[in-house]
C-alpha cells in the first residue's frame, strides 16, 4: 500500500531524506545533526546494515579481520540514540517525484530491495522531503560478451562478503578466479591466497591496476606473481559455469568459484528516471555544492561525477564520498562552502607492497592531449645506512609550461603512500614540482633521508624545468636510437654484466673523462641504474658541447617498462 506521510515536526523544521546509509549518506546525516538539532533526518538503506566498512570487506574474507562485528561501525539503534537519526534498513527508494518532492519507499527485510514488507517495521509509503540527498553508491559493472555471468559473485556489501567468506572457507572449491585486476580484484586475490586457495586473476589489459602507468605498476605486479597469484593478462573470461571458467585464450580452469571485479558503475537509475542530469556514463552531475540540476536534490559518492582539474571524471573513492557527504550537510545547514577539485588520490597494498597515486597518470594525460614533463626516481624509503630501507619507485608528472604538478605515482614496500600524500597535499596547495625541493620534511634515519625522496623529486624537477638536464623516457628510447643516437651506459662494468640495454656502450662514469674520445659523434643518450649518475654524465658531456639526454629513471625504469 502506498500512502503519504507528512512531517511530524513543526512548521520551521526541515525534513532531509537520504538515500543510502553508508559512506556518503551517513557522513551527511551525522554532520547535519551536529549542525542542526531541529532537522528531521531519515536515512533509507536497502541493505540490512548502515555505516559499515566496505573497504574492510576483502580483509574479512581473507581472515585478516576476524571479527565481523568490527566492520559494523554503527547500528540504527545507536544512530537514533545519539543523533536522533531515523535509519530504515531493509527499505528501498524506488522512485523520486521531483515536482511533488516525495520519494516512494518500498519496505522489505531481505535487503535485496524486493519490498516484501517482511522487515524492519516501516511500511511502503510516499515520503515527502524538503531536501533529498542521493548517496546510492555503485554496482559491479557487468561486462558484455561473457556467457554465464549469473554464476559469478561480486563484492560490494556485507552480504557479498559473507558469501565469499563461506566460499573461501568451506573447502568446496580449490581455486578462486577473479575477473578484473583493479582495486577490489587485487585485494581479493591477496586474501584468497591467504586462505590457501589457488588464485587466478584474469585481466583484459596488459597489466594489473591499469590506472597506474605500466612501468610503475610492474614491481607491484611482480609481487603478486611472487606470491603465487596466477595472472592471465590480455584475456578475459569467455564462458563461466558454476565451477569452471573458460578464458578467451582457451585456458580452462576447473573446480573454481568466480568473482566479477571489472569495475563499478554508478547506481544512479533513480536519478536518471527522475530526469536529473547525468554524464554519458550515468554519473550524476553536481555543482561544487553537490547540488544536482534540481535545487532541492543533492548527490554525493560513487554515483556522482567528480570535478577535477581536467573536467568531470568518475572517482569511486571513500575519501571523496565522506568529504562530500560532510559538505552537503554544511550546504543544507546554510554554510557557503564549496568542494575542492578532486585529485583521485588512492592506494592499494598487497603482500607488503604498496602502490599509490594522485592526480593524472601519463596515460590519462596523453588521452586529453597533454604532454607533461616526467621524472622517475628510485630513492630508498629511508637512509641507506640504516637497516631495512626499501626502494621506492616514484614518478612525478608536471606541466612543461607552469611546473604545476599534474600527478604522481609511487610503489614500494615502505613509504610510498607517505610520499604520495605529501605530493597530493602539495598539489592541493598549488606548489609547483620544483618547489618540492623546499619542503622541510620530518627526518630521522629510520623514516627518511636528509634529502627526502620528495626533495629529490623537487631537485630533478628543477633541473628539468630550468633546462639543466634534458631527459628521455624509456618508451622514447627506440625511436631516438633509430634516429641515430648512441646509448652510453655509465654504470660499472659489474652492473653492466648483470643486465644491460642491448647495444649500449659501457663507459663507467668514473672513466668518462678519460675515455671521452671513444664516444661517437651525434646525439648521446646516457643512462645509469636510476638516473643520478646519468645526470652527472649528461652535465659533463653538455659542458663539453655534446648533445645529450639522460634516460629518465635509468635502467630500473627501462627494465620495468619494457619487461612487461
Ligand atoms: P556506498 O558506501 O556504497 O553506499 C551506498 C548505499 O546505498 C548502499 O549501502 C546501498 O545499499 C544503498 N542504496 C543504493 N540504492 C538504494 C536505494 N534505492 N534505496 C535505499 N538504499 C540504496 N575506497 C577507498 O577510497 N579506499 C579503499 O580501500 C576502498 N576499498 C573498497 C573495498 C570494497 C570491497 C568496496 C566495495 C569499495 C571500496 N572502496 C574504497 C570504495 C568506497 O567504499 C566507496 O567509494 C564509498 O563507499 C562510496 O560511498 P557511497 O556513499 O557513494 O556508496
Amino acid at each position: 500500500m502506498v500512502e503519504a506521510t507528512t512531517s511530524t515536526l513543526g512548521e520551521d523544521s526541515m525534513r532531509v531524506v537520504i538515500i543510502g546509509g553508508v559512506a556518503g549518506g551517513m557522513s551527511a546525516a551525522t554532520r547535519l545533526r551536529r549542525l542542526d538539532e531541529t532537522a528531521e533526518i531519515i536515512v533509507i538503506e536497502r541493505s540490512e546494515y548502515v555505516s559499515y566498512a566496505n573497504c574492510g570487506l576483502p580483509y574479512y574474507v581473507g581472515g585478516i579481520i576476524d571479527d565481523r562485528e568490527a566492520l559494523m561501525l554503527q547500528t540504527p539503534e545507536k544512530l537514533w540514540d545519539r543523533f536522533r537519526i531515523q535509519v530504515r534498513t531493509g527499505t528501498e527508494v524506488t522512485a523520486i517525484d521531483r515536482a511533488a518532492q516525495t520519494v516512494t519507499v518500498a519496505a522489505g527485510g531481505t535487503g535485496d530491495g524486493t519490498g516484501d514488507g517482511s522487515g524492519t517495521g516501516y511500511g511502503t509509503e510516499t515520503l515527502p522531503y524538503d531536501r533529498l540527498i542521493l548517496s546510492m553508491g555503485a554496482r559491479p559493472t557487468i561486462p558484455a560478451g561473457i556467457t554465464g555471468i549469473e554464476h559469478t559473485h561480486s563484492l560490494r556489501t556485507v552480504a557479498d562478503a559473507d558469501a565469499l567468506y563461506a566460499l573461501a572457507t568451506s573447502g568446496g572449491h580449490s581455486k578462486a578466479v577473479i575477473i578484473g585486476a583493479g582495486y577490489i580484484g587485487v585485494e581479493l586475490a591477496e586474501n584468497f591466497v591467504l586462505r590457501g586457495l589457488e588464485t587466478h586473476l584474469v585481466q583484459r589489459a596488459a597489466t594489473v591496476m591499469p590506472g597506474f602507468d605500466p612501468e610503475m605498476i610492474a614491481g607491484f605486479q611482480k609481487a603478486l606473481v611472487t606470491h603465487e597469484v596466477r595472472l592471465h593478462l590480455k584475456t578475459t573470461a569467455a564462458t563461466i559455469t558454476e565451477n569452471t571458467v573458460t578464458l578467451a585464450n582457451g585456458t580452462v580452469l576447473t573446480d573454481v568459484f568466480t568473482i566479477l571485479a571489472t569495475g563499478v558503475s554508478p547506481d544512479s537509475h533513480l536519478a536518471i528516471e527522475a530526469g536529473l542530469a547525468v554524464t554519458a556514463t550515468g554519473h550524476i552531475l553536481v555543482d561544487d555544492q553537490m547540488r544536482t540540476n534540481e535545487p532541492t536534490i543533492f548527490a554525493v559518492g560513487d554515483a556522482t561525477s567528480k570535478a577535477t582539474a581536467y573536467g568531470q571524471r568518475a572517482i569511486p573513492l571513500a575519501n571523496l564520498a565522506n568529504r562530500h557527504g560532510r559538505l552537503v550537510a554544511d550546504v543544507i545547514a546554510g554554510r557557503d562552502v564549496r568542494a575542492a577539485v578532486a585529485s583521485g588520490t588512492s592506494t592499494i597494498s598487497a603482500f607488503g607492497v604498496v602502490a599509490a597515486m594522485t592526480g593524472m597518470s601519463e596515460r590519462a594525460l596523453t588521452a586529453v592531449g597533454i604532454t607533461p614533463h616526467i621524472i622517475h626516481l628510485h630513492p630508498g624509503s629511508h637512509a641507506g645506512y640504516y637497516p631495512g630501507a626499501a626502494p621506492i619507485a616514484l614518478k612525478v608528472l608536471f606541466s612543461k609550461e607552469t611546473g604545476a604538478i599534474l600527478g604522481a605515482q609511487a610503489v614500494g614496500a615502505d613509504g610510498a603512500d607517505k610520499r604520495i600524500d605529501v605530493i597530493a597535499t602539495a598539489m592541493a596547495g598549488g606548489l609547483t614540482a620544483d618547489q618540492l625541493m623546499d619542503l622541510e620534511l620530518a627526518y630521522s634515519p629510520q623514516v627518511g633521508s636528509a634529502k627526502d625522496p620528495i626533495n629529490m623529486a623537487g631537485y630533478i624537477a628543477d633541473n628539468v624545468l630550468s633546462g639543466t638536464t634534458r631527459t628521455i623516457q624509456w618508451h622514447e628510447l627506440d625511436t631516438a636510437r633509430e634516429a641515430g643516437a648512441t646509448l652510453i651506459d655509465v654504470r660499472t662494468a659489474g652492473e653492466f654484466a648483470n643486465g644491460a640495454i642491448p647495444g649500449a656502450l659501457n663507459v663507467d662514469l668514473n672513466e668518462l673523462r678519460s675515455r671521452i674520445h671513444e664516444l661517437p659523434a651525434g646525439e648521446l643518450i646516457v643512462h645509469c641504474q636510476v638516473g643520478q649518475r646519468g645526470h652527472t654524465a649528461s652535465r659533463l658531456l653538455t659542458e663539453l658541447g655534446r648533445s645529450v639526454r639522460n634516460l629518465d629513471g635509468g635502467w630500473l625504469t627501462w627494465r620495468a617498462g619494457t619487461g612487461l
